[in-house]
C-alpha cells in the first residue's frame, strides 16, 4: 500500500513518515505485553527504507538477542520492533496519527499469551466519552498530547 502516512509518539518529540506500508497483524505474544502495556500489539510492516524519522529519534531497548523495540525516550510510547537483519520495521499503529487509514490486521501471532479475555473485549458494555464526562469536564480536560498531524515546533511549543 503506498501513500504517505505520519505519526509520532504521545509527546510529540519523534515523528516519522512512512511511503509505503505492509500487511498489518496482531501480536497477543508476552513480549508485546510488555512493551505495550496492553493485551498485545497491533503492527504494520513499513519498509525500513521508506521510513524517514522527520523530528527526533527513538531510543531502542534490546528485548531479546535479536529484536530491537523503539521508543520515544521522552514520553515512553511503542513505536516498533526491528529484528537484526531485517530490512522492515513492524510499526506500532496506534502510533500513526490516522490509525483507522492504515491496511486492518489480517492474521494474529503469538496466541499461546492471548489474555483469556480478549474475544469478548467487543462484547462488553460500551459507552462514549461525552456519555461518562459532562461537557464542561471535557472542556477542562485539556490535552497535552501532541495533536495527529506534522507540526512546526516540538513537545514544548505546538500549534
Ligand atoms: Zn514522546
Ligand atoms: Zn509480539
Amino acid at each position: 500500500m503506498s501513500a504517505t502516512f505520519s505519526g509520532g509518539c504521545q509527546c510529540g518529540a519523534v515523528r516519522f513518515r512512512a511511503g509505503k506500508v505492509g500487511r498489518a497483524g496482531y501480536c497477543h505474544c508476552r513480549m508485546c505485553q510488555k512493551a505495550f502495556g496492553s493485551p498485545g500489539a497491533a503492527l504494520i510492516e513499513t519498509p525500513v527504507a521508506s521510513l524517514a524519522w522527520t523530528r527526533g529519534r527513538p531510543a531502542e531497548f534490546r528485548s531479546s538477542a535479536v529484536v530491537a523495540r523503539g521508543f520515544c525516550a521522552a514520553c515512553g510510547t511503542p513505536l516498533y520492533m526491528l529484528e537484526d537483519g531485517w530490512t522492515r520495521y513492524d510499526m506500532a499503529m496506534a502510533a500513526f496519527d490516522d490509525p483507522a487509514a492504515l491496511p486492518a490486521p489480517d492474521h494474529a501471532v503469538g496466541v499461546e499469551s492471548k489474555l483469556p479475555w480478549f474475544d469478548r473485549l467487543h462484547t462488553l458494555p460500551a459507552r462514549r466519552t461525552d456519555e461518562d464526562r459532562s461537557a464542561g469536564d471535557l472542556a477542562q480536560l485539556k490535552s497535552l498530547q501532541h495533536p495527529d498531524r506534522d507540526t512546526q515546533s516540538g513537545p514544548e511549543r505546538r500549534s
